[in-house]
């Protein structure tokens, strides 16, 4: 039992308090959604598994030189971070065409992109998290021209790091979606978590389009097996020696 004030409770993670101002405890959960929350259900033993993921990751990405909100893990399912006022912006980086990319250009699934293609959609479930253009980011000041530049130059290293990474674990990166939060310091860092709820990986060598999938994608399309490819990334995360 937490004996702390919940102070966020998201689709995902639930954000605590701690005895530090300065830093606050994630809960993750095992609770899923997708299409803006339209679609809810459970996957057993997801919190588990993304805290573990998103540990690794954001420990790896740190070795990187790119400041991140993690600090430790206390339990399982259960991360401390580093409190930080969150930019109200998804920053997607996508290196395959999938999902809202092909639906809104065309573009078929599975093309390999010329070069990583960075996006911005505002974090606002009331709007349906709009896709941005940077004069609409600007326009609606929720991010300054310095701001921008900083986070598509981070997006495009994490997604270097990350690429790499999940190369060495035999999985394919098609694209993520990261946040960032500013801290007392004003320092940018890498917040939120980054797991298979928030990436779309493909396992390598494996032909099948429904049988590569290892992320969300089998939660939204039910193509079931969802804890099964969870786990698989777990293992292959935790597996690799860097
Ligand atoms: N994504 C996410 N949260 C969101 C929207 C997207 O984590 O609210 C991730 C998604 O899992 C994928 C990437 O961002 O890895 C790009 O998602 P896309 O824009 O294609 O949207 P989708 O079709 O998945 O809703």
């Amino acid at each position: 039992m937490n004996r702390h004030q919940q102070i966020y409770e998201g689709k995902a993670k639930v954000l605590s308090a701690t005895d530090d101002p300065d830093v606050l405890l994630a809960y993750f959960k095992d609770d899923a959604t997708a299409f803006n929350a339209q679609k809810r259900g459970t996957i057993a033993g997801k919190g588990e598994i993304n805290c573990q993921i998103a540990a690794h990751l954001f420990k790896s990405i740190e070795s990187h030189g790119i400041a991140t909100h993690y600090i430790d893990c206390p339990a399982v399912n259960e991360m401390r971070v580093k409190s930080v006022q969150i930019i109200p912006l998804e920053v997607v980086v996508r290196n395959i065409a999938a999902g809202s990319l092909c639906q809104q250009t065309g573009i078929p699934l599975g093309t390999i992109l010329p070069a990583p293609l960075v996006e911005f959609f505002y974090k606002d479930d009331a709007l349906g998290d709009p896709l941005l253009t940077r004069d609409r980011l600007l326009l609606m000041e929720l991010a300054t021209v310095d701001q921008i530049d900083t986070l598509r130059s981070k997006a495009i290293e994490i997604n270097l790091i990350l690429q790499n990474f999940f190369k060495l674990c035999g999985i394919t990166l098609v694209d993520f979606k990261i946040e960032f939060g500013v801290d007392k310091h004003q320092q940018i860092l890498l917040a939120d978590e980054i797991s298979p709820d928030s990436c779309r990986l493909w396992l390598i060598g494996e032909p099948d389009p429904n049988l590569r999938v290892l992320d969300k994608d089998r939660f939204r399309r039910d193509l079931g097996n969802i804890e099964d490819a969870y786990q698989q990334v777990l293992s292959r995360v935790l597996g690799v020696k860097e």
